[in-house]
């Protein structure tokens, strides 16, 4: 997808309370959100109304439900999801995930990147607008309150030039009070993710003087978020998120988009007065009335009729605003709508193609093989490897007999008591010491020795399968060989 810029441009009015200071058809040397001497121009964006507002908040209670709810959600008896990078311990959807559990991670991780190059070929920066946490948490309940304290776009604009009065001190206390608040929620939702939900519990309970690093961490994640949020907000997607710097190399001109309709918008002209849709065609004007009601709702302060543009996040508030004005003015909404740089050009709605297909196909094999590797792997993870340096032994009765180690991992909450049978020849198998034990969640280590009769052995190194139980259920066969004297 290009990034070029529309000859749509041709006509800029941007609006005096928007951008005093920008040139906009140099709106590729301007960021959006710094005047021309390079300081922070705070965005004051107007609230959408729409459709899509609609569905994206509907969207954002069930994401922002699971996000909170999720440290506390068990399943048999694990959090359904905990990134413990200190003690290495990782749970996802219930499954503890150990060290040895590396291939299953490298696995996620070709998920994870895969899914981001083939999604947002196929479907742009869709995720940015309806599912990433800033975006959520910025924009559906950050932004809210901004709403209901401070008012609507214009009241806040006011409020920040007005002088430091007793209403405007109440109102920055209690909106920034209400903000580090929720940055303190937010901060230990993380930390839970992190450490579990029973260990913040802990810190929070306990005496502090215990707990100084938990402590630590729970002021940073909170300060951290409160700067976000409340300071630095869309310039966080702009400058730090990688995502949006190398969607360039991603998007193609069959990607999904939020996009401005240039062939039907251009050329922009001013609404006159009583002037029906058809005059306004007769008369040459495109369907875009430069009301910039798109730049105004927008949370990143561009201006979509530019073309595509990094700081985008596909929120679709510009969609939202730009229908209303069509119907407003009674022509067919979807000026700015979803849509591919082919789709737009050729004058075709939404359409997915082979390729978006095929790629949506892709995902869903790979996140079905991930879930396949999670759901079907062993509980217990367990080695068998001859011990070393050691060769064969003859026993009294004329028996061969080998030494292994036998290396276990118990990935569960409960203690499993693990049995061994040779599976492909008779003979005889034992653990050195007592019963086999394994306590939950933690690493066992024991010889074991296997007796074979001179008739079993097919040559020098004979193959041996060994099958592990648990509760009496089989949890994996080990193939490992059998060295005994040369028989030829
Ligand atoms: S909201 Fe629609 S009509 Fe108004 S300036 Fe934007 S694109 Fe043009
Ligand atoms: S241009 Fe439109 S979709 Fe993109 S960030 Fe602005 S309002 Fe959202």
């Amino acid at each position: 997808m290009t990034t070029e810029k529309n000859s749509a441009t041709k006509k800029p009015h941007p609006p005096q309370d928007v951008a005093q200071d920008i040139n906009w058809n140099d709106y590729r040397d301007h960021l959006s959100t710094a005047d021309s001497s390079g300081r922070r121009k705070w965005l004051f964006p107007k609230k959408p109304k729409g459709k899509f507002y609609q569905a994206r908040t509907y969207v954002s209670w069930l994401l922002l439900l699971i996000m909170f709810v999720g440290p506390f959600v068990r399943i048999q008896g694990n959090p359904l999801l905990m990134f413990n990078i200190i003690d290495r311990k990782f749970v996802i959807l219930g499954q503890i995930f150990w060290p040895q559990d590396s291939i299953i991670f490298a696995v996620a991780m070709m998920v994870f990147i895969t899914g981001i190059i083939v999604f947002t070929a196929a479907f742009g920066r869709l995720w940015c607008g309806w599912t990433c946490p800033q975006t959520l948490l910025m924009e559906m309940v950050f932004r809210k309150i901004e709403y209901l304290i401070d008012g609507n776009d214009h009241q806040q604009r006011a409020l920040d030039k007005a002088p430091w009065t007793l209403e405007k001190i109440t109102k920055r206390l209690g909106k920034h009070g209400i903000f580090f608040g929720l940055s303190f929620v937010i901060g230990n939702t993380l930390l839970s993710y992190i450490i579990g939900s029973e260990a913040l519990f802990q810190i929070i309970t306990d005496n502090p003087l215990n707990h100084l690093k938990g402590l630590t961490a729970m002021v940073l994640f909170t300060l951290l978020f409160y700067s976000i949020f409340a300071r630095f907000r869309e310039q966080a997607c702009t400058f730090i998120c990688p995502y949006g710097r190398f969607q360039s190399t991603l998007l193609d001109s069959n990607t999904i988009i939020v996009a401005y309709d240039e062939r039907r918008g251009e050329d922009r002209h001013k609404l006159q007065r009583q002037q029906s849709a058809t005059e306004r065609k007769e008369a040459g004007h495109g369907s875009c009335i430069d009301c910039h009601q798109c730049v105004s709702v927008c949370p990143t302060g561009i201006d979509i009729r530019d073309g595509l543009q990094m700081e985008c996040v596909n929120c679709t508030a510009c969609i939202d605003a730009c229908d209303a004005v069509m119907n407003r003015t009674q022509q067919p909404t979807g000026l700015i709508r979803y849509a591919s740089r082919n789709g737009l050009e050729r004058g075709e709605s939404l359409q997915f193609t082979p390729r978006i297909v095929g790629y949506s196909a892709i995902l869903v094999a790979l996140i079905a093989t991930f879930l396949v590797l999670v759901f079907t792997r062993s509980p217990v993870e367990t080695s068998l490897l001859r011990a070393p340096g050691a060769l064969y032994q003859t026993m009294p009765n004329g028996d061969f007999s080998n030494l292994y180690t036998l290396k276990l991992a118990n990935k569960t909450h409960d203690r499993k008591q693990i049995e061994l049978k040779l599976e492909n020849l008779p003979g005889e198998i034992s653990v050195l010491g007592t019963e086999l034990f394994v306590e939950p969640e933690a690493l066992a280590k024991t010889s074991v020795l296997v007796k074979l009769a001179p008739q079993t052995l097919t040559s020098g190194q004979t193959n041996l399968l060994v099958g592990v139980y648990s509760d009496g259920e089989k949890i994996e066969t080990l193939s490992t060989v059998f060295i005994g004297p040369q028989t030829n």
